[in-house]
C-alpha cells in the first residue's frame, strides 16, 4: 500500500491547479448566473490533455487511469471551477466506449471525447423510474438494420452542449419478450430526438434537461457493447461516475474550507482573529478530518478501479460517494458559518455552493440507495425493497 503520489501525479495536480487558478470560482459563478458555459475552460483543459487523461493513448487519450482523471476534477473543483461534464463524458461514456465499444465506435468517439472537442452526455434517469433502473421504459426495437428508440429521460446534464447522449434503454428479447438493458449512442441531432431545459435552483453552468425520444431511428452500430450484457457494462461506467462525483465534491469542499480558514485567520471582531475561538476552530478541524477521510476512500476506489477490481471498486466507489457528499455538505455549511453574513453574498457564493454540494447527496445515486447497497452487499442484510 502506497499513500504517496508519483512524480507524474504530483505534476498533474500542480498543472491542473494552475489552470484552475486562471479561471476560478468567479468565472464559474459568472457563467452560471449569465446563462454562459464553461467552454473556454473545457477547451483549454482538453488541449492540455486533462479531459482525456484516463482514455487509451491510441485513441488520443493520456493512457493513465481514473485516479488521474479524479485528480483533474478535484483540482479544478478546489479552484472553484469543477467541470461537471467530466463526470459524464470521459468518465462514464469514455470508459464504457473504451472497454466495450467496437473498434469503429472507439475511433468515432474516443479521440473527440479525449480532446474535449465533443461532449457525450449520459441519460439513465426517467420520470417514472428514478432510482429504480429496473423500471426503465425507454425501449429499443429492432427494425431491419436499425434500432428504433422511444422513451423519456429527465435531469440529463449538458445535453445542449453535447454531440451525443449515451442512453440507457432496454431491448426486448426476441424469444421471451423479456426487456434487457442496452446502451445506445444517440446523436443529439437525430430525427425524433428533442430536449428542453429544466428550471433548476442550483447554480451550475451545466443545464439539466428533459429528453424526448420519439421513434429515434439509429443504425445498428449505435448499440454500444453487447445486447444483454449491458448491466455489467453499465457498472463499468457507473463506478467511475461515483468516483468522479466524489472528486467534484471533495474539490468543492477544499475550496470552501480554504476560504473559511483564510477568513478565520484574518477576521478580528474581538481582540484575536475569530479562528482563535475554539467554537470556530474545532468545527473547522472536524470537517477537515471528515474531508480527508472521504478523500482517502475516493482515492482507494480509484486505485481499485484502475487495478481492474470492479467488484471491490464498486463497494469503495459507493462508500466514497456517500462520504464525499456528507463531508462536503458539512464543510460548506461550516464555511458559511465561519464567514458569517458575508457568506450569503453573491460575491462570496458559498450559499450557492451549498446547494451544489447538497445535490451530491441525491445524484448521481442517492444516499439511501448507497445505504441499501452497503446494507445488502457489504453487510449481507436482506433487501428491503
Ligand atoms: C443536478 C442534477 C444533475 C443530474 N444529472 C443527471 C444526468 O446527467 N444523467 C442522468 O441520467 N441523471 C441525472 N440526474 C438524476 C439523478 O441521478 C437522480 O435525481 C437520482 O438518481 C435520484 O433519482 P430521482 O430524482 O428520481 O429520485 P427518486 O428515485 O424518486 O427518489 C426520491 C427519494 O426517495 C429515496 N428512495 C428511493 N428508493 C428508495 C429505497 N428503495 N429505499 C430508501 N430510499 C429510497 C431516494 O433516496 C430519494 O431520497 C441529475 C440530477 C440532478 C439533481
Amino acid at each position: 500500500m502506497n499513500f504517496t503520489e508519483t512524480d507524474e501525479q504530483v505534476a498533474l495536480r500542480a498543472a491542473v491547479a494552475d489552470l484552475g487558478r486562471k479561471y476560478g470560482y468567479a468565472y464559474f459563478t459568472r457563467q452560471a448566473r449569465t446563462g454562459g458555459r464553461l467552454t473556454e475552460l473545457w477547451q483549454e483543459a482538453g488541449a492540455l490533455g486533462f479531459i482525456g487523461v484516463n482514455l487509451p493513448a491510441e485513441y488520443g487519450g493520456g493512457g493513465a487511469g481514473l485516479y488521474e482523471l479524479s485528480i483533474v476534477l478535484e483540482e479544478l473543483a478546489a479552484a472553484g471551477c469543477g467541470l461537471l461534464m467530466m463526470v459524464v463524458s470521459p468518465a462514464i461514456c469514455g470508459t464504457i466506449l473504451a472497454r466495450f465499444g467496437t473498434p469503429e465506435q472507439k475511433q468515432r468517439w474516443l479521440p473527440k471525447i479525449a480532446s474535449g472537442s465533443a461532449i457525450m452526455a449520459f441519460g439513465i434517469t426517467e420520470p417514472d423510474a428514478g432510482s429504480n433502473a429496473h423500471k426503465l421504459t425507454t425501449v429499443a426495437t429492432r427494425d431491419g438494420d436499425s434500432w428504433v428508440l422511444t422513451g423519456r429521460k429527465i435531469y440529463i446534464s449538458g445535453v445542449d452542449e453535447a454531440e451525443a447522449v449515451l442512453i440507457v434503454g432496454r431491448t426486448a428479447d426476441s424469444k421471451t419478450g423479456t426487456l434487457r438493458p442496452a446502451l445506445f449512442a444517440v446523436p443529439t441531432d437525430a430525427p425524433g430526438f428533442s430536449f428542453q431545459p429544466l428550471e433548476m435552483d442550483v447554480l451550475m453552468p451545466e443545464k439539466q434537461h428533459l429528453l424526448f425520444l420519439d421513434e429515434v431511428r439509429l443504425p445498428a452500430d449505435a448499440l454500444v457493447g453487447e445486447e444483454g450484457a449491458a448491466l455489467l457494462q453499465l457498472f463499468a461506467g457507473l463506478n467511475p461516475e461515483r468516483i468522479m462525483a466524489s472528486a467534484m465534491a471533495v474539490g468543492s469542499a477544499r475550496y470552501a474550507l480554504a476560504k473559511a480558514v483564510g477568513y478565520a485567520k484574518e477576521r478580528t471582531v474581538w481582540s484575536v482573529p475569530i479562528g482563535a475561538h475554539q467554537g470556530l476552530a474545532h468545527p473547522l478541524a472536524q470537517v477537515k478530518i471528515e474531508l480527508e477521510l472521504a478523500r482517502l476512500m475516493m482515492q482507494k476506489a480509484a486505485v481499485l478501479y484502475d487495478a481492474g477490481d470492479d467488484m471491490a471498486a464498486g463497494e469503495a466507489a459507493n462508500m466514497a460517494k456517500y462520504a464525499a457528499a456528507e463531508a462536503s455538505i458539512r464543510v460548506v455549511d461550516q464555511a458559511i458559518q465561519s464567514l458569517g453574513g458575508s457568506s450569503m453574498t453573491s460575491e462570496v457564493g458559498l450559499a450557492a455552493m451549498l446547494a451544489n454540494v447538497r445535490t451530491t447527496r441525491i445524484a448521481p445515486v442517492s444516499r439511501e440507495m448507497i445505504l441499501n447497497f452497503v446494507a445488502q452487499h457489504s453487510l449481507g442484510l436482506p433487501k428491503s425493497y
